[in-house]
């Protein structure tokens, strides 16, 4: 074995499953960083730990996303409490609508926050996401929408964000920031993309003039055409892998 593959390999006190979701959310964290869908040291992406229903990793609270790592990811219970050890803290205020949806939603198993300018600014919008470019036209019946409370840090809002989400995978905080609730984090990462997508070219063509709707009727048949969402071309987990090439090649120390 090389010394760079010894440096890398799993430290006993994790299990093989648990490992290979760190390695896999510490990736994520990099390509969130790639994206620029970063927010200095703040957001988050928690992954329900494989085998520990009550068990989730998500990042260590003072880091840069270029900065996670396998090892550094934080696992915390379902009220945000550290499990065994870390270096780090936590954001409370990030895990407060976490681990609420973690709790409730059936398979949300990977839950994504971004503050990027075009989906706040959108969340920001009277009328939300507008199904008028290529990307939302894939979201029809995705996307529903919580009214802006503050600063996510009261946990009684944890169930009103709940309620907001019903059954979509994409919830738009008002005035605040996408949600995505998925069941891992290829799944998640598909939705965020076509959010971000969607939500640049709304902003794009809203500042140009008036914007072409798109019939209802069309807009629901590309979202059921949507390859994002069939499993037989991926649903996202051939670009996560082409993604986790990616920041592989520039810096592979997401897996230490
Ligand atoms: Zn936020």
């Amino acid at each position: 074995m090389s010394l760079s593959n010894r440096y890398y390999e799993r430290p006993s006190r994790f299990s093989e499953a648990e490992w290979n979701a760190r390695i896999d959310l510490a990736a994520m964290y990099r390509i969130f960083a790639y994206m620029k869908w970063d927010e200095a040291i703040y957001n988050h992406i928690s992954l329900r730990v494989p085998g520990e229903e009550n068990h989730f990793l998500i990042n260590p609270f003072g880091l840069h996303y270029s900065e996670v790592t396998a090892s550094n990811l934080v696992k915390v219970d379902i009220d945000g409490t550290i499990v065994d050890h870390s270096d780090w803290p936590i954001n409370p205020a990030g895990f407060t609508f976490h681990s609420q949806i973690h709790d409730k939603v059936e398979n949300g198993h990977c839950v994504m926050h971004v503050h990027t300018t075009s989906t706040l600014a959108v969340c920001c919008l009277e009328e939300g996401l507008s199904y008028s470019n290529f990307y939302s036209a894939q979201l029809y019946n995705k996307v529903a929408y919580h009214e802006f409370e503050g600063i996510t840090v009261h946990p009684d809002e944890g169930e009103r964000i709940l309620a907001s989400a019903g059954d979509k995978p994409v919830l738009m905080l008002r005035n605040h920031g996408p949600v995505i609730i998925g069941a891992n984090l290829a799944q998640a990462f598909a939705l965020m993309w076509l959010v971000n997508r969607a939500c640049e070219v709304q902003c794009a063509s809203m500042a140009m003039g008036k914007v072409r709707e798109i019939p209802e009727a069309i807009v629901k048949k590309c979202t059921a055409d949507s390859l994002n969402f069939n499993p037989k071309y991926g649903a996202g987990a051939d670009v996560f892998a082409a993604m986790k090439r990616l920041v592989e090649k520039q810096d592979p120390s997401y897996k230490r």
